[in-house]
């Protein structure tokens, strides 16, 4: 789906496809820099990650292993709870490797830090975050992400993975939703 299949729904886009893909390949490459040559496990965050782990893992220029978790965080409003739970865990060992957590957004980051510390807790070699995006927000909560897309003005977006009440995620762009459709 293209945001002009459904401009009504939409405010404005901050990431066209373009934009996406050639950053997505810069950061492929600065990953594959920072691990020399070690193996490295990529873990995304379900559902959101899912394009984002897609088209990410195909820039890198070679071989990377892929696990997923899910949580619950926002349910289907447009804010966080703080509340997380493991929907579904890895089903990879994590002792002793390196994790680089892919992730779509940190609004609070309040999702992010709990699974950090979570995976934290199973004695990794390292843990790194990436994420598309990131809103103002997250400065608020002491979180190092290493590897950022774009920062994106403090509005509820859609698209690229990130849905509303589920819809959107089949969106190409990221783009900010109108008002009117949640309030
Ligand atoms: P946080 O805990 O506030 O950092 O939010 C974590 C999760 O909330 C993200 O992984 C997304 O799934 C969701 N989320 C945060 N902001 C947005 C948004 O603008 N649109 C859609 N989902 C969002
Ligand atoms: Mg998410």
């Amino acid at each position: 789906m293209d945001a002009s299949d459904i401009s009504n729904d939409l405010e404005r886009v901050h990431c066209t496809e373009e934009q996406i893909q050639a950053r997505l390949a810069e950061l492929a490459q600065e990953v594959w820099d920072h691990y020399d040559g070690e193996d490295f496990l990529l873990v995304g965050v379900l559902k959101g990650a899912v394009m984002v782990m897609a088209d990410f893992m195909r820039h890198l220029p070679g071989s990377a292993p892929m696990d997923w978790m899910a949580v619950s965080s926002y349910g289907s409003g447009t804010k966080s709870s703080g509340v997380v739970r493991i929907l579904k865990d890895l089903d990879t060992d994590i002792t002793d490797r390196h994790v680089l957590i892919v992730e779509d957004i940190i609004d609070s980051g309040l999702t992010l830090s709990w699974i950090r510390a979570n995976l934290e807790s199973r004695s990794p070699r390292s843990v790194e975050i990436l994420t598309l995006l990131r809103k103002p927000d997250a400065a608020k909560v002491e979180i190092d992400t290493r590897w950022v897309g774009f920062d994106i003005p403090n509005e509820f977006v859609v698209g690229y993975g990130l849905d509303f009440a589920e819809g959107y995620r089949n969106l190409r762009q990221v783009a900010t939703l109108a008002p009117h459709v949640y309030s």
